[in-house]
């Protein structure tokens, strides 16, 4: 199995990825990403020992392999891809959200129905099962950037004037496809191996050249990758800055520059039905979103901890309207976690045999995440009081003679140390106050696509509105104005 060893030194491999106009040299020693390639090389670290009961032997390659990649194909295979999940998402405290396991999930459910690939015009379901394959051979990072750039939302990229600012097909030869333009927003590729690249929000008939779906190595020639601001340089310390300074995950614009394709990495070409249905015609969209609700709940776990402590710390925790605010909070987490598990109760087998989660907890938990969190980072808020700014600017302060004492005499609290203090509360203001936070809400408010879509479209669809409303349609029909 990959070691975390062997992941980091394939990442020096020349990719293009810019930040601040300059060209990075190896993003393994750059401060800006090697802190979160760290933190994915422990996760492979986790996952190569088989004390830590993350390999199976897998059916497809008949090698060992990383259970959260597997196919679960009963309910036992989805209860240890679960725990897998879990171990890995435990690792982080959830903080990572496009840990390996995610895009890898969304390949499985691919592969679990290649002939979905194979049209009148290109069979390319054999290049899903043999990708899925390699990934599961060599426990591949696979990012992606599935949506298109916010160009403008009152069309889609045939209607805007302008050719290829959406990723798509200039040209299809016989060995490959050349793709051109941009697809946002590729959380971790710049240190992940492969990207894919295809499209998840809905393409009208002239967006022919848009419907592609294809898997690259992040240093294909051509492929260019523009990294918003990262936080990480900025984290004056782990001590200051602990979640920014392990997990700050890189979110790139990807830009093709006419990249060229071989047909082996192509999974759609020009094919809008295809393109749709890798998604939402195999298992792929709800085990990849089950992933990410597991990571979730065990993030929300983690916060609903740090409320906690910091009400023991400042003696509230027994003030009856404080335990009203963390009851509200328990009861969130605790519902995030009951739809995961829901999810897994209610789990039925697909006609591709594949025991996928149930769809209705699902999205139920997923519709209203947009709410879930800035809630939680609410009562965080509330629960914390000037505390998380009534704190040294830095570590220093805490170890420089001019200071240290005061600090020491009055930033404490009754039997808890002034370092203890400060640590926690530093941590608390990590989860809602600094740029590392802002940008987690907004990633756990987007990373599934907007509210408006992940509510309207997915929870809506998935709900059993069918049964609720002949039920109601029944029970009306059970009495009229002569009863
Ligand atoms: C931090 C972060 C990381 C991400 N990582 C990835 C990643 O790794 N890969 C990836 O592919 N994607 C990723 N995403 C998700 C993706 O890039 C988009 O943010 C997401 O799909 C929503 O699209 P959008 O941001 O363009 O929002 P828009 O679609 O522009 O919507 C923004 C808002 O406009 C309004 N709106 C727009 N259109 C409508 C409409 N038709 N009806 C009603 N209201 C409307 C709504 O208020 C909506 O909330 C990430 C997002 C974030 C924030």
């Amino acid at each position: 199995m990959r070691t975390g060893k062997d992941y980091l030194s394939s990442l020096d491999d020349g990719r293009t990825v810019y930040l601040d106009g300059e060209r990075i040299d190896d993003v393994t020693v750059h401060p800006a990403f090697a802190p979160v390639a760290g933190v994915v090389a422990e996760l492979y670290d986790m996952a190569a020992d088989p004390a830590n009961g993350m390999q199976y032997t897998a059916p497809e390659t008949g090698e060992t392999a990383n259970l959260v990649f597997s196919t679960p194909r009963d309910a036992e295979g989805l209860a240890a891809r679960r725990a897998a999940i879990q171990r890995w998402a435990g690792h982080t405290h959830g903080w990572v959200g496009r840990s390996p396991d995610h895009v890898g999930t969304f390949l499985a459910g691919f592969a679990s129905r290649p002939e979905l690939f194979d049209t009148e015009h290109h069979s390319l379901g054999a290049n899903v099962t043999a990708y899925y394959q390699r990934l599961l051979r060599e426990d591949l990072f696979v990012s992606y950037a599935i949506i298109p750039p916010q160009v403008s939302r009152a069309t889609t990229a045939s209607g805007w004037g302008e050719d290829f600012l959406q990723a798509g097909v200039a040209e299809e030869t016989a060995e490959g496809i050349v793709l051109r333009g941009a697809q946002m927003l590729a959380t971790g590729a710049a240190v992940a191996d492969e990207v894919l690249i295809t499209c998840i929000k809905p393409l009208g008939p002239d967006d022919q050249d848009f419907a592609f779906s294809a898997v690259l190595p992040v240093n294909a020639e051509g492929l260019k990758l523009y990294c918003r601001r990262p936080f990480a340089p900025a984290a004056t310390s782990a001590f200051d800055y602990p979640l920014t300074s392990r997990y700050d995950e890189p979110d790139a614009l990807v830009v093709l520059d006419d990249v060229f394709v071989p047909w082996e990495r192509v999974f759609a070409s020009r094919d809008i039905a295809v393109v749709r249905d890798q998604f939402f015609g195999t298992c792929a969209h709800a085990l990849g979103n089950w992933q990410a609700q597991i990571r979730f709940a065990a993030k929300l776990r983690f916060i609903a901890g740090i409320a906690r402590k910091v009400t023991q710390v400042n003696g509230t925790d027994k003030i009856p309207a404080v335990a009203d605010k963390l009851g509200e909070l328990a009861s969130i987490v605790g519902s995030v976690q009951a739809s995961v598990d829901a999810a897994e109760f209610t789990a039925t087998l697909d006609g591709n045999g594949v025991m996928v989660p149930g769809r209705e907890p699902l999205y139920s938990a997923m519709g209203l995440q947009s709410e879930t969190y800035p809630r939680v980072i609410g009562i965080v808020r509330d629960l914390v009081g000037g505390g998380v700014l009534q704190l040294p600017a830095s570590v220093r302060d805490l170890t420089s003679e001019h200071t240290a004492a005061d600090v020491a005499h009055y930033i404490q609290s009754p039997g808890v140390a002034s370092e203890e203090r400060i640590k926690l509360f530093k941590l608390a203001w990590d989860v809602i106050g600094s740029e590392f936070a802002g940008r987690h809400q907004q990633y756990e408010m987007f990373y599934a696509g907007a509210p408006f879509v992940v509510r309207g479209v997915y929870a809506f669809r998935n709900f059993g509105y069918q049964d609720a409303v002949e039920d109601v349609d029944a029970f009306l029909a059970g009495y009229t104005t002569a009863s």
